[in-house]
């Protein structure tokens, strides 16, 4: 129950429940409006795993696919779960809020600021990134 060593988390029901078993290798911010339709907070954040690392249970996890991004989230009480982007589909982001200790993950970077809300401001002296913080293989610099 107390063990360090793993990360744990879930959705507020407890119909879905997941965990990783490594470290994770990226905490941070996403300003994007994507992740603000898909959380309705105004600014979003992720804990990133290895997804061999991962395991996810619960027969209510829904999806919903967008181009290359999937986000899960509990089809019973609707808290958001992950985020998976088939460029990157060695990785799981799941949402910062939903993990069991959530105070253990702080972010280290603001990612998508181009997009951040005007009246957000979190002066935490963090690297910010005008888009993504982790590049995709196929982006073009465009
Ligand atoms: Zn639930
Ligand atoms: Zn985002």
């Amino acid at each position: 129950m107390n063990d360090a060593s793993g990360h744990a988390g879930g959705c507020r029901c407890g119909a879905v429940r997941f965990e990783a078993t490594a470290d994770p290798h990226h905490v941070s911010y996403c300003h994007c409006a994507d992740c603000r339709r898909a959380t309705g907070a105004p600014v979003a954040a992720f804990v990133g795993f290895m997804a061999a690392d991962t395991s996810i249970e619960g027969e209510d996890l829904r999806r919903f696919d967008n181009g290359p991004v999937t986000r899960s989230f509990c089809g019973v009480c609707g808290s958001p779960i992950s985020y998976i982007d088939a460029r990157i589909g060695d990785r799981v982001y799941f949402l910062l809020g939903v993990m069991d200790q959530p105070a253990r993950y702080r972010p280290t970077l603001h990612a998508h600021v181009r997009e951040q809300l005007p009246f957000v401001h979190m002066p935490d002296g963090l690297p910010r990134h005008v888009k993504t913080s982790v590049p995709r293989p196929e982006e073009t610099s465009s």
